[in-house]
């Protein structure tokens, strides 16, 4: 059975492209008001537009959640603007890769800061809400999904630091997990595989086309596969927590 997310509120980092942008339309398509949460504000208005044309709601936030004080006061706007907050979708991260002999320090910062320290915070400033969401809430039952990574299950050479950022975001969502399930808010874990977005355009240029050789042999997923997995995951009965979900393009080996 799946259930409808009306009434109920739902805020994802980086929803201005890839697997956030079509998470929020299909939150939003499934009844949820999105708070839609990124630095590219120029993006977020535009998928605002698109939501609202198909009958949804949508706020716009623009914020780095790599700046601590940006990560909380996106989630305090969302719950002071929008009544309250259901759902989490912590999918704003960064793949910067490349052996670690020789590696820019600046990019495994940039990396460390958004895809750990950045879901850290925004995790820590939902959980009140998420808690009391799934106290009093009509469906008495909320969500924190953590978008992680195959790379976060097999470490690679050539991916060491985006492997220790993900492996990390496994690691907090388990334990997160164990300590808030037991009052009804469901921390699940999301790993793509390869994935056509705009992930790999931020790498350094020798980095890129080494990575664009690499994915022409395979047929990727769409933003939208992952985004249904996460659809599939908080529409779930309150009974029904889906811990875990990896999902490869068909092709993907490894
Ligand atoms: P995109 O590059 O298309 O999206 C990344 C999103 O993160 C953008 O919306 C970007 O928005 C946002 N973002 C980056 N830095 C920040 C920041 N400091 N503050 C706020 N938002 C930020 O890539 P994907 O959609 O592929 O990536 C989404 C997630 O999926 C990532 O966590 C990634 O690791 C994971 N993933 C992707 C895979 C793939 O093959 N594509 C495979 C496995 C996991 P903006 O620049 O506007 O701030």
């Amino acid at each position: 059975m799946t259930e409808t997310l009306d009434g109920t509120v739902a805020l994802v980092t980086g929803a201005s492209s890839g697997i956030g942008a079509a998470t929020a339309s299909a939150l939003a398509a499934r009844g949820a008001t999105v708070a839609l949460v990124a630095r590219r504000r120029d993006r977020l208005d535009a998928l605002a537009a698109s939501i609202r044309e198909r009958g949804g709601e949508a706020l716009v936030i623009e914020a780095d959640v790599a700046e601590q004080r940006q990560a909380v006061d996106a989630v305090e706007r969302t719950v002071a603007e929008l009544g309250r907050l259901d759902t989490l979708i912590n999918n704003a991260g960064a793949m910067l890769i490349g052996p670690v002999e020789g590696a820019p320090l600046e990019e495994w910062r940039r990396m460390v800061d958004i895809n750990l320290l950045g879901l850290l915070s925004v995790s820590h400033a939902a959980l009140p809400h998420l808690l009391h969401a799934a106290e009093g809430g009509s469906r008495r039952v909320a969500d924190l999904v953590n978008v992680s990574s195959t790379a976060g299950r097999f470490a690679r050479g050539g991916t060491a630091v985006y492997n220790a950022t993900k492996h990390a975001v496994n690691g907090f969502s388990e334990a997160l997990r164990q300590e808030v399930t037991g009052r009804h808010v469901r921390v699940s874990l999301v790993e793509p595989g390869i994935t056509v977005t705009e992930l790999t355009s931020h790498n350094r240029e020798e980095i890129q086309s080494s990575i664009q050789g690499q994915l022409a042999s395979i047929e990727g997923l769409h933003a939208e596969d992952i985004a249904e997995a996460i659809g599939y995951i908080v529409t779930r009965p309150r009974r029904v927590a889906i811990n875990e979900i990896l999902v490869r393009p068909t092709e993907q080996e490894r």
